[in-house]
C-alpha cells in the first residue's frame, strides 16, 4: 500500500553527495554564462530580478555564502539578463549550482511544495504538548517549554525555516557526533576505538555501564563522549581544547555563530555527580589512555555540551554530514568522508539513546538528540534538519522532534531502506 505513496517522490532516491568539483563541464566561464542566460531566457526569466525570484522559490537565497556575491551583483544589475551581471570571479561551484537550479536538478526538486509539506508536519507536531522539560541541569529548566524551531538545508544549500529557528539553544548531546568526528580526525580510528566501542548500549544515556571490554559502549552516550573529549588534544588546557571544538562546530555550521552558554556550563559543573561517577567507573577499569587528566576531560565535555547554535546553523551541520563532509553553504570540506561514514553509522544505531533501535526501524535516518530538546537529522544525499523543542519523552528525546520525523518519512522515501519497499 505504501509503495505507490512513496513512488511519487522517486526523484529523491539514489542521490549522491556533491563534492567540491564537478568536472563534467569543461567549457570556459564565458561560454557557460552565455548558456546560463539562454537557459534562463527559455524559462521566461528575462531579467536578473526574475532569475532571483526563480532561485528564491527553490530555496537559494543570500543565506548561502558561496552564492551571495553573485546574488548581490544580480540584485544591483539593471536591464535584460546578461553574462556580465553575475559579478566578478564567479566560482565554478556557484556556476554549477545556478546551472542545476535552471535545469531543475537541485537536491530538493520541488522545493516550494516540499517546504509547504514540512510546514504541515511542523504544525501537526506543534499541537503536541506532551513531555517534560529536562531539569536535572537546573539551567535547562529555564528554557521555554513550548518553544519550537525547525530549519532545513539541502546539500545544494536550499534553505527553509519555521518557528523559532533563530533561537540559539545549547547543543548538549547533539554535539556528540562532532566531538567524535574531531577525536577521529585527530587520533585515527584505531586509537579512538581502542577506548570506545560502537555498539548501542540499550540503556539510558548516563547509565553506569561499560561493554564487556570495559570501554564505554559508544561515543553517543555520556561515557563515550567523555572518552572522546579526553582524546582531543590532551596536552592542552581544557579551555583551548573546548575552543578547538567550538571552531570545529562553527566551520561545520558554515561559519554561523556558535557560543558557549556560560550559565549552562556552570550549572552542569555544579550538578555533575553522575558524570563524575562515570569517569570514576572508567578509571577503575583503566579505560582511559594512560596519563589522562580525567578532570580536564570532563571539563572539555561540559564546555562542549554548553555550546549553542540555532536551528538554522544546526541544519547546516546536518547537511554537511549529508553531503559527505563538504559544507553546502561554504563549499569547504570540513570532515573526511570516511569519518562522516563512521559518524553517521553511529548516529543511526546509537543517536537517539535507548530509543535508537525503534527510531532506526520507524524513521531510518541518522539523527542525534540532546536533553535541551535539540535534534539533528541527516538525510544522506539530500540534506539536513535542525530542530528544537524542549519537551522530552521518557528516553530524553524531543517529543515533537520524533513526531515530526515520523510524519516526514511517512510521506517521503527518506528511510534508508525506503528503496526496497517502493517501486
Ligand atoms: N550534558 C548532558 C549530560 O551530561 C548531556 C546529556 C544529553 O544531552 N543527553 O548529562
Amino acid at each position: 500500500m505504501f509503495r505507490s505513496g512513496l513512488s511519487r517522490f522517486s526523484r529523491y532516491r539514489g542521490r549522491r553527495a556533491r563534492f567540491e568539483h564537478d568536472p563534467q563541464d569543461e567549457a570556459g566561464l564565458d561560454v557557460r554564462l552565455d548558456r546560463l542566460c539562454s537557459a534562463a531566457d527559455s524559462l521566461g526569466l528575462e531579467t536578473p530580478q526574475a532569475l532571483l525570484s526563480h532561485l528564491a522559490a527553490r530555496g537559494l537565497t543570500g543565506q548561502l555564502p558561496r552564492l551571495s556575491a553573485c546574488l548581490t551583483a544580480l540584485e544591483q544589475a539593471e536591464g535584460p539578463l546578461a553574462p556580465g551581471q553575475f559579478g566578478r570571479d564567479l566560482p565554478f561551484d556557484s556556476l554549477n549550482l545556478l546551472e542545476r537550479a535552471l535545469d531543475d536538478d537541485l537536491a530538493i526538486p520541488d522545493f516550494s511544495h516540499f517546504a509547504h509539506r514540512l510546514g504541515g508536519f511542523f504544525a501537526y507536531a506543534q499541537e503536541n504538548r506532551r513531555g517534560q522539560i529536562a531539569d536535572y541541569i537546573p539551567e535547562l529548566a529555564h528554557q521555554e517549554a513550548d518553544g519550537f524551531g525547525l530549519a532545513l538545508c539541502s546539500i545544494d544549500g536550499q534553505r527553509f525555516s519555521l518557528g523559532e529557528a533563530q533561537t540559539a539553544f545549547c547543543l548538549q548531546s547533539v554535539v556528540k557526533p562532532l566531538n567524535y568526528a574531531l577525536a577521529l580526525a585527530l587520533n585515527g580510528e584505531n586509537l579512538v576505538h581502542a577506548h570506545v566501542g560502537r555498539e548501542p548500549s540499550g540503556r539510558r544515556f548516563n547509565e553506569l555501564a561499560l561493554d564487556p571490554d570495559y570501554r564505554p559502549h559508544n561515543p553517543m552516550i555520556n561515557a563515550g563522549a567523555i572518552m572522546c573529549a579526553s582524546l582531543i588534544r590532551p596536552a592542552q588546557p581544557p579551555r583551548d581544547r573546548a575552543e578547538l571544538i567550538r571552531r570545529f562546530v562553527m566551520s561545520a555550521a558554515g561559519g554561523a555563530a556558535c557560543t558557549l552558554d556560560e550559565a549552562v556550563y556552570q550549572s552542569e559543573l555544579a550538578t555533575a555527580d553522575r558524570n563524575r561517577a562515570l569517569v570514576k567507573m572508567m578509571d577503575e577499569h583503566d579505560a582511559f589512555p594512560p596519563g589522562t587528566d580525567t578532570r580536564a576531560a570532563l571539563d572539555v565535555y561540559f564546555r562542549a555540551c554548553a555550546l549553542s547554535l540555532d536551528c538554522e546553523a544546526l541544519s547546516v551541520v546536518a547537511a554537511m554530514l549529508a553531503n559527505g563532509g563538504v559544507c553546502p553553504v561554504t563549499g569547504h570540506r570540513v570532515i573526511d568522508p570516511m569519518i562522516v561514514r563512521h559518524t553517521l553509522s553511529l548516529m543511526l544505531t546509537c543517536g537517539m539513546y535507548d530509543y535508537s533501535g525503534e527510531f532506526a526501524f520507524t524513521v531510518g535516518l541518522p539523527a542525534k538528540s540532546g536533553v535541551s530538546g535539540g535534534l539533528m537529522i541527516v538525510i544522506p544525499g539530500v540534506g539536513g534538519l535542525g530542530l528544537w523543542s524542549p519537551r522530552l519523552d521518557r528516553q530524553g528525546n524531543s517529543v515533537r522532534g520524533v513526531e515530526f520525523c515520523q510524519r516526514l518519512v511517512e510521506d517521503y522515501p527518506f528511510h534508508i531502506f525506503a528503496g526496497v519497499a517502493s517501486d
